[in-house]
């Protein structure tokens, strides 16, 4: 686009008339262009700024996470991705569900073998707020995915890098290719804020019952 300009530009030199119709047309040729990168997602309408194919899934991941988050879990969610398409969702439920399998990344995983009829998703690519625990990096693994895309790690429990590397073990007969760090402050802030916040509602809980005991103390 900027080519274009410049070409219009350049060829509009000193000619009245003809120079604001050159005006003219390069700014209907500026709308169209952006319009058209409306259409493909290539400008975000909200900020204006550019957003990739990597961080239009990853956004829709971190979509997944704040559903977690509404069910007071910890905020991860997850895509599957076969060709340009999100074929399955998935959010933490771990403690709604009361079940330690139930992971985003292995909730989404079961429902994108659904939808392929398949148990391998060859083709497919994850797109997950945290790196992936050392359960659901052995499923992955397993499910034969070709790409898992990751918004932060996690030092602590994360098996693609940082505890250790399950995704790509030479020894075993697949490796996924790791990618990491796309919209990674937003998933990270997502991640302390939600901690910070139960922390200080812990704190207020335990206020609240020190405060409930000294009244039936008082009472006593
Ligand atoms: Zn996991």
């Amino acid at each position: 686009m900027a080519q274009f300009g410049r070409a219009l530009r350049s060829g509009r030199r000193g000619r009245g008339f003809e120079s604001r119709r050159f005006d003219c047309v390069e700014e209907s040729l500026k709308t169209l262009c952006v319009q058209a990168f409306f259409v493909l997602g290539i400008i975000d309408r909200t900020g204006g700024e550019q957003v990739t194919e990597q961080e239009k899934f990853m956004k829709e991941a971190i979509r997944q996470a704040k559903k977690a988050e509404a069910l007071d879990e910890v905020p991860i969610g997850c895509v599957i991705v076969y060709e340009g398409k999100i074929i399955a969702r998935g959010y933490n439920r771990r403690n709604t569900d009361k079940n330690t399998l139930s992971h985003a990344e292995l909730n989404a995983i079961r429902k994108a073998s659904r939808k392929l009829g398949d148990w391998r998703l060859e083709g497919c690519t994850m797109y997950v707020t945290l790196e992936p625990c050392q359960m659901c990096s052995g499923a992955l693994v397993q499910s034969r995915i070709d790409e898992v895309v990751i918004g932060c790690m996690n030092a602590k429990a994360g098996c693609a890098g940082s505890v250790m590397n399950l995704l790509q073990v030479e020894g075993f007969n697949h490796q996924v290719k790791i990618t990491q760090g796309v919209l990674e402050e937003e998933c990270s802030t997502m991640l302390s804020d939600f901690f910070k916040r139960l922390r200080e509602k812990k704190k207020q809980e335990k206020a609240a019952r020190k405060l409930e005991q000294e009244r039936l103390e008082a009472k006593e």
